[in-house]
C-alpha cells in the first residue's frame, strides 16, 4: 500500500474514533435527557470531571486497562469497541466509495443509524432528535447524490405508511420512532431498496421475537425494540440492495 493511502487510512481511524467516541457519549446522554452541547465528560462511578488526556479515543482505555484514573472502577469496554468501530467503520466507508463526499455521508449516515439501533435496544425508544440528524444527513446526501423525486417520495411512503395503518388496526404494534425511521430510510434508499430493508427487519426481527416468546421471555402482548432490525435491514440494503434483488429476480427468469 502507497503511504499516502496509508497516511489517509490512518487519519480516517483518528478521527472516526472521535466521532465514535462522541457517539458513545450520545447514546449514553440522550435517554438521560443530558444535554450533548454543554458538560465535560465525567466518570459514571465516582462522578468525577474528565480530562482531556482520559479521553483520547481508544489509547486512554488502554493506558488506563480500562479502569478509571480516579476511582479505578472498571470502564465499559463499549466505550473502547464504539470508538474501534467509529475508526474501522470510516476506513470501510473510504475503502467503498474512495475520495468523495459519499464517504464522509455514508460515515455520519451508519453511525447515525447504530446510534438509533443501540438506543432503542436500551430504552425501546427512538428519539426524535436523533430521527431529524438522520434526515438532514439524509437530504444533504440526496443533494449530492440526486435520483427521481418520485423514487424517493414512494421511497418515503412504502413502509412507513402500511406501519402506520397496521398501527391503526393493532395499537403499538410498531412505535412512531420505527415508522419514522422507514419514512427517512426511504428517502436514503429509494422504493426498491427500502421495501428490502423493511423486509429484512421484519423478518429477521419476527423470528427474535417468536425466539423470546418460546423461551417465555417476552409476555403474547409484549414489545421488543424493532429498530435494531430495522437498522440491520437498512444498512444491509444500502450496501448490497441492488445485488439482492437482482438475485432474487433472476430466480423468476428461468
Ligand atoms: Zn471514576
Amino acid at each position: 500500500m502507497d503511504s499516502v493511502y496509508f497516511f489517509i487510512y490512518f487519519y480516517l481511524f483518528i478521527t472516526g474514533s472521535c466521532v465514535g467516541s462522541f457517539a458513545n457519549a450520545v447514546v449514553c446522554r440522550i435517554p438521560k435527557g443530558i444535554s450533548i452541547a454543554k458538560g465535560r465528560s465525567y466518570c459514571e462511578s465516582c462522578q468525577t470531571s474528565l480530562q482531556w488526556y482520559d479521553l483520547i479515543p481508544i489509547i486512554s482505555y488502554i493506558l488506563l486497562w480500562g479502569k478509571c484514573r480516579y476511582c479505578k472502577k472498571q470502564i465499559s469496554f463499549k466505550h473502547f469497541l464504539f470508538e474501534c468501530f467509529g475508526g474501522l467503520l470510516f476506513m470501510l466507508s473510504f475503502y467503498c466509495f474512495g475520495l468523495t463526499i459519499e464517504t464522509v455521508l455514508m460515515f455520519f449516515i451508519i453511525m447515525v443509524l447504530t446510534v438509533i439501533a443501540i438506543i432503542d435496544y436500551q430504552t425501546m425508544n427512538i428519539y426524535l432528535s436523533t430521527i431529524l440528524t438522520l434526515f438532514i444527513l439524509v437530504i444533504v446526501y440526496r443533494f449530492f447524490i440526486q435520483i427521481d423525486f418520485m423514487t424517493l417520495l414512494i421511497g418515503g411512503l412504502c413502509i412507513s405508511v402500511p406501519m402506520f395503518i397496521f398501527n391503526l388496526i393493532i395499537p403499538y404494534s410498531f412505535g412512531f420512532g420505527d415508522i419514522e425511521l422507514m419514512f427517512v430510510s426511504g428517502l436514503l434508499l429509494g422504493w426498491k431498496n427500502n421495501l428490502l430493508a423493511g423486509f429484512i427487519g421484519i423478518i429477521i426481527g419476527g423470528i427474535y421475537a417468536g425466539y423470546l416468546l418460546l423461551r417465555h421471555k417476552v409476555e403474547a402482548d409484549g414489545h421488543i425494540a424493532f429498530g435494531p432490525f430495522l437498522v440491520l435491514g437498512i444498512i444491509t440494503s444500502l450496501f448490497y440492495g441492488t445485488e439482492i434483488i437482482t438475485w432474487y429476480l433472476s430466480l423468476f427468469n428461468y
